[in-house]
């Protein structure tokens, strides 16, 4: 579709977006930076013909810190999480996927909310999402609701978000216990390129026990994924070569990455599997 036939509604608010959504359902797509928008529009693959601009609704950005959580307006830039001096402290691995993400220019227009919504498998903030059990706030004219982020991604581009809703924030669980965060992303080069394979870990430790750890990944299945058995097997016990081995046969079975422009399976497994075991023998 070229850009001339695309019909874009300049909303006013967010009840002007939801009115709409709920009037037409399945006939208006979302416009935030337009960072994705705009590259398909141009390679020609984009296929919606109605974009709602919901630039500038402030209701949708802004960053609000509660005791318990931080909310994050899906309409907020790279460039203000990187800016944000609490998520810099309690969230560090969200910092830094910000901050790998494309340049300045694309971390100033480019949105956290756009960033989930185009579904990449290799999106940047994603695994750093996952790794810290984040929610996700989706609204339509009737509901409000919350959902688990690592509930959201179904398939490859698929979500469980209905055709007259909006993401509306990313909500992110403060903790008082000591973590070790880990994030990594692997690229053709470190900043300015779009993942081969990304790994986002938060765990907690007691002596060398590993109580609690998340394992966020990007670029190795057709969605952003945890690996749960993973996860599972490394919980509750002491960290050691032999569990660590065991974690890395377990992970190799779990993800399933796919050859494409940017890499191929193989490379993909191999990088993951070092990420995971170099980080886990970094702590023992
Ligand atoms: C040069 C370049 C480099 C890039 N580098 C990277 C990189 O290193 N890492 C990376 O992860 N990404 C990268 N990107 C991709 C892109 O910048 C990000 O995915 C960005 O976060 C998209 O946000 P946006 O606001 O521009 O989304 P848009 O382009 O406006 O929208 C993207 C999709 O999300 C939907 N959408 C947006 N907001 C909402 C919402 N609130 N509710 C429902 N649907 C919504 C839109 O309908 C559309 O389908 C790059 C892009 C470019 C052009």
């Amino acid at each position: 579709m070229h850009i001339s036939s695309i019909n874009v509604y300049d909303a006013k608010n967010i009840h002007d977006v939801l009115n709409l959504l709920d009037k037409e359902p399945g006939r208006w797509s979302i416009l935030a930076g337009g960072t994705d928008i705009m590259v398909q529009l141009d390679l020609g693959t984009w296929q919606a013909p109605n974009l709602i601009n919901i630039w500038g609704i402030s209701d949708l950005s802004g960053i609000r810190i509660n005791k318990n959580e931080i909310e994050i307006g899906a309409l907020s830039t790279f460039s203000e999480i990187i800016n944000h001096p609490i998520i810099k402290k309690e969230f560090p691995m969200l910092i830094e996927a910000a901050m790998l993400t494309g340049s300045i220019a694309i971390q100033n227009r480019g949105t956290i909310g756009g960033n989930i919504m185009n579904a990449s498998p290799a999106a940047d903030t994603p695994p750093a999402l996952l790794a810290y059990g984040a929610e996700i706030e989706l609204t339509s004219k009737n509901e409000v609701r919350r959902l688990f982020y690592k509930d959201f991604h179904i398939n490859y581009k698929l979500m469980r978000i209905n055709q007259d809703e909006i993401l509306t924030k990313i909500i992110l669980p403060r903790t008082s216990n000591k973590t070790i965060d880990f994030y990594q992303k692997v690229g053709t080069r470190a900043a300015h390129s779009i993942s081969k394979a990304c790994i986002a870990v938060r765990l907690t430790m007691d002596k060398k026990t590993i109580t609690d750890i998340k394992i966020g990944l990007g670029a190795v299945a057709p969605m952003p994924i945890r690996v749960y058995m993973t996860e599972d097997l490394l919980k509750g016990n002491k960290l050691s070569m032999d569990l660590i081995d065991q974690a890395i046969l377990q992970i190799a079975s779990e993800i399933h990455p796919i050859d494409d422009i940017r890499s191929n399976k193989a490379y993909r497994l191999r990088v993951a599997i070092n990420l995971l075991r170099n980080f886990l023998k970094g702590l023992l």
